[in-house]
């Protein structure tokens, strides 16, 4: 056994610092973000916040309210969508803002062969997604997607650390996602006792991957514009949000009346509730690592995206950042715990 004595942050941990600032309001400041991808060699332009791929946050009514808002913003399309749906949702839509979503079992790597074969060189990013990024078999894993589709941007985690993180940039991954354990819907922590504090993942992960040419995209545990700030100021290139999205019209779930009150069930990809949805029930190995929880009905997406977007522009004002990409250059954290 080992102890790593030093402090680790959450986002809770830190307040950003002001600094004297020549930008006169928000509108002077750029939230776009342009990359050209390490691996894939594509070009990206656009506000680097991905709506989760999970149900309630992924879905393809959030991807056209992201188009018709002009926020241009993406969408990680959620991988429970039939074949035939995403192929109509690709013909219908620019991919420009669509993640396709895989997990590492046959049935998602089918339907990914299917549609390819279905609709070739539509694909331009993937995101692939488990719950521990740290297995062997899903380095192989990716590392296969990429010998096989070699101009498609591969998004690919959870993990924690820089030297996985490292290990994934090599095998092939352009965006390594990181996150485990901080999301609002999340048990790991609880179940496992395993995580990570998320604002040190996202500086640690973020030093390994530029280090390589590689980005990261820090998921789980933003529950208000403020946190989603201190991710971009942590060195985050990406940031996916679920709970913060989930809650609106664009849910496609049922919303529930009760005592007058409006409200959406929303649950973690691996709650009871997801796997007896999706998969028929919780297999007997496996533990549920999500919870369910009712939250209250926001209405239109659309407000929530203008309380974002305002207020990362505004976190930039405030410390003078007059691009997305200066941020971090300009970020000092305070701590406060
Ligand atoms: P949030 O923005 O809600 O804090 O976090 C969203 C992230 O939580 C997702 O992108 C995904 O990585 C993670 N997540 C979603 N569902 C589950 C789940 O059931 N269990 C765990 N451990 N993580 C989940």
């Amino acid at each position: 056994m080992r102890i790593e004595d030093g402090v680790k942050l959450d986002f809770n941990s830190v307040l950003i610092r002001p600094k004297r600032s020549t930008l006169r309001s928000r509108k002077d400041v750029d939230i776009t973000r342009e990359f050209i991808f390490k691996w894939s060699r594509r070009s990206y332009k656009g506000v680097p916040i991905i709506a989760a791929n999970m149900d309630g946050v992924g879905t393809f009514a959030m991807a056209k309210a992201f188009i018709e808002n002009g926020s241009k913003m993406s969408v990680a399309v959620h991988k429970h969508y039939p074949l035939k749906d995403l192929t109509t949702f690709y013909d219908e839509h620019s991919s420009e803002n669509l993640w396709y979503s895989i997990g590492m079992v046959k049935d998602d790597q089918e339907k990914l062969e299917n549609f390819l074969k279905e609709r070739p060189n539509t694909l331009d990013k993937i995101c692939v997604d488990v719950a521990n990024g740290y297995s062997e078999h899903f380095v192989d894993f990716v590392k296969r997607i990429r010998e096989e589709a070699q101009d498609v941007t591969i998004m690919a985690g959870n993990v924690v650390t820089g030297e996985m993180v490292e290990e994934l940039i090599l095998a092939g991954v352009d965006i390594v996602k990181v996150g485990i354990g901080p999301g609002s819907v999340c048990t790991t922590r609880k179940m496992t006792g395993v995580g990570y504090p998320q604002l040190s993942a996202i500086i640690e992960c973020a030093d390994a991957a530029h280090g390589l040419g590689g980005l990261i995209c820090a998921d789980g545990g933003c529950s208000s514009p403020g946190d989603i700030a201190k991710a971009f100021g942590a060195g985050a290139d990406f940031v996916m949000l679920g709970g913060m999205l989930a809650g609106h019209d664009q849910s496609e779930l049922e919303i529930i009346e009760k005592d007058g009150e409006k409200y959406i069930c929303f649950y973690g990809m691996s709650s009871d509730t997801a796997m007896i949805k999706h998969k028929g029930g919780v297999a007997e190995y496996r533990t549920s690592e999500g919870k369910t929880v009712s939250i209250p009905y926001l209405g239109d997406v659309s407000g929530t995206l203008q309380d974002i977007l305002g207020g990362i522009r505004s976190a930039c004002t405030y410390v003078g950042a007059r691009h997305l990409k200066e941020l971090p250059k300009r970020t000092t954290f305070v701590r406060v715990t």
